[in-house]
């Protein structure tokens, strides 16, 4: 899962509106509707789910209460909001969350928690142990990320996450080849990568060419830098290595 910068709070912000209107926006505590701090969502973190990472359009993304509405979370809050599909958010739903009992994009490197593979799945993290490897699973649990075909956790009917997850590999992987064999270059790949979201998959592809991986980070809007090493192949980092307990 990619891990995200958000802006501060004060923090200016420019974005174009659905009037193509040129916003300059100062990022608030609160925002009253919610709904008014999509678009500084966007315009941070990209038009991606904060979860499973697909790209969406605008309006198929929802501002995302990352303790529920109905479990005493800040409903207008800034601090409270990641952006969210339809699936995750409902596969999240308003379940009982403590926020420092899991993992989350903007604030562990999610990219550590979990690992993507060839078929389409997602599992947690295997290097993971103590309480990094409880956290990573409460975020799995939470955003039901291991929904899978012929699973014991069957795909609800609108849930096809698995299925953009291994058309993105199978897509990653050509695009690997073909910029090996010189016949893509990198901006045709970072083209195809920002079309298709799965920011980690192609992370996970393209690991040992580190242009590609520096740009991954550079051009998916948000990306937290902190979480990779610049000087060992963009390999991720902990982001957290004050906390003893839960470095990730
Ligand atoms: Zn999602």
């Amino acid at each position: 899962m990619r891990p995200v910068e958000k802006p501060q709070i004060g923090q200016s912000i420019q974005f174009r509106n659905s009037n193509d209107q040129v916003v300059n926006h100062v990022v608030q505590v609160s925002y009253k509707p919610y709904s008014e701090a999509k678009m500084p969502l966007v315009t941070c973190i990209g038009e991606y789910c904060s979860y499973c990472e697909l790209k969406k359009d605008i309006g198929d993304l929802a501002v995302e209460h990352i303790t529920a509405k109905t479990r005493g979370g800040a409903l207008t809050e800034w601090d409270n909001f990641l952006l969210s599909c339809n699936v995750c958010n409902s596969n999240k739903g308003a379940q009982l969350i403590n926020i420092t009992d899991s993992h989350w994009p903007h604030l562990n490197n999610t990219y550590m928690s979990f690992i993507y593979d060839e078929s389409g799945r997602v599992n947690i993290n295997p290097i993971l142990t103590g309480l990094s490897r409880q956290h990573a699973q409460k975020l799995y649990d939470t955003c039901k990320l291991g929904r899978y075909p012929q699973s014991q956790q069957s795909p609800s009917l609108s849930d096809f996450r698995w299925r953009k997850r291994l058309e993105t590999w199978n897509r990653a992987m050509s695009n690997l080849q073909n910029y090996i064999n010189g016949k893509l270059t990198i901006d045709d790949v970072l083209e195809n990568a920002l079309l298709m979201g799965n920011w980690s998959i192609w992370f996970t592809v393209f690991k040992g060419e580190d242009l590609v991986r520096r740009e991954l980070i550079s051009r998916f809007p948000g990306t937290a830098p902190m979480c990779f090493d610049p000087a060992n192949h963009y390999e991720p980092i902990p982001r957290n290595p004050q906390n003893a307990v839960d470095p990730v």
